[in-house]
């Protein structure tokens, strides 16, 4: 297993306490960074032997790039998120890193990007949680939003493979994404636009299927919806997924239903989780096909119970509508305490240390 060992240039003065306080107060989402970054960079020999190297921690800051640089250009980029939580006795630590450590290779292959070796992902994010752990945010529903990302840093125009990249992780305080109260989300249909297609990107992290995801995005906001929904068209118009959350249904049956993983969507670690959390609880999971017509149905005979979207940066968020150019499907109104708050309730529990981590999920960080 390689190891690398992160050299540490504390030399910039940090934020001062004060500055950090007012900031931890109101953090809201990716508005404010941390005081350092990980770096890790690769690059090819003149042998054609890559490896990474110049582990360090650096104060946050501007990158320099070269205009050239093939990420500029070709979009060369990956990217991964996950959250440190604080525990009650002041431990730091995070939510199975070694899926995303796992998904971030499964991206850089899919991108032509080198492997990273998840002890390396893992070592990152420990250093960096170490030196900045005064970030770690200790309110209810509050976390130290983690973002791994991968670069092609080359400076060269031709079409291929970078020769040099660059691995870098920086850190955001992140607030209670719904300041307590959840309220469901009206999302809309996306009928023009198509964020993955088969043969393409859609179950790589990358930032080109995010780019490709905005003008659906904008669709929404004009049509007063907060997301955005993606179907497969050539596939009799089967659900895949938001743009940066993964779908479930639940019905009155007790199934609780979600896309296959297809080649379209996104690998979602809080998918993986709800299943597991589903199954433990007694719902019948089922990852399978799940088409537009069947949402349809399921709403008009009654047997559909519940309609929710899951991610790390808002865990659960329930879906009460999805408004087409046609028509709304509306979620009926909940009998009883519905299943998404449960699972919320211990997925939560579980990264935050009040509910037993009987599945070796956590991770301690600092
Ligand atoms: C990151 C992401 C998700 C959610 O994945 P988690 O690992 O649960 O955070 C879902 N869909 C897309 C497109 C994503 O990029």
């Amino acid at each position: 297993m390689e190891t690398l060992t992160f050299r540490r240039d504390l030399s910039q003065q940090p934020k001062s306490e004060t500055e950090r306080a007012e900031i931890l107060a109101n953090p809201g989402f990716g508005n404010y960074f941390t005081d350092h970054t990980a770096v890790v960079d690769y690059s090819v020999d003149a042998q054609g032997e890559g490896s990474w190297h110049d582990a360090r921690i650096e104060p946050y800051g501007p990158i320099a790039l070269d205009p050239s640089a093939a990420v500029l250009h070709y979009g060369q980029e990956i990217f991964e998120g996950l959250k440190a939580y604080r525990h009650a006795d002041g431990s730091v630590w995070t939510f199975r890193p070694e899926a995303n450590a796992a998904r971030l290779n499964t991206s850089a292959r899919r991108l032509a990007l080198p492997e990273l070796p998840a002890s390396v992902f893992l070592d990152a994010l420990r250093e960096l949680v170490s030196v900045d752990a005064a970030w770690v945010p200790t309110g209810d529903g509050e976390a130290l939003y983690l973002r791994p990302f991968m670069i092609a840093t080359e400076p060269f125009l031709g079409v291929r493979p970078a020769r040099e990249v660059s691995f870098r992780v920086i850190a955001s305080p992140a607030g209670n994404y719904f300041g307590g109260e959840l309220h469901p989300v009206s999302i809309w249909l996306s009928e023009h636009y198509a964020r993955a297609g088969r043969g393409g990107t859609g179950e790589a992290k990358c930032g080109g299927n995010y780019a490709a995801s905005l003008a659906a995005q904008l669709e929404a906001e004009a049509q007063g919806c907060q997301q955005v929904l993606f179907l497969d068209q050539f596939n009799d118009n089967a659900v895949d997924e938001l743009g940066g959350m993964n779908v479930f249904f639940v019905f009155k049956d007790g199934r609780i239903v979600t896309p296959e993983l297809n080649g379209n969507i996104l690998h979602g670690v809080t998918r993986s989780s709800v299943l597991e959390i589903a199954k433990e609880r007694g719902l019948h999971a089922e990852e399978r096909k799940i088409t537009l017509q069947e949402w349809k149905d399921s709403v008009a005979d009654g047997s559909l119970a519940e309609v929710f979207a899951c991610g790390t940066a808002a865990v659960i968020t329930p879906i009460g509508e999805l408004k087409t150019s046609t028509g709304s499907i509306v979620t009926p109104a909940a009998e009883g305490e519905p299943h998404w708050k449960a699972i919320r309730a211990e997925l939560l529990g579980i990264q935050t240390g009040t509910v037993e981590d009987t599945r070796c999920w956590l991770t301690r960080l600092v």
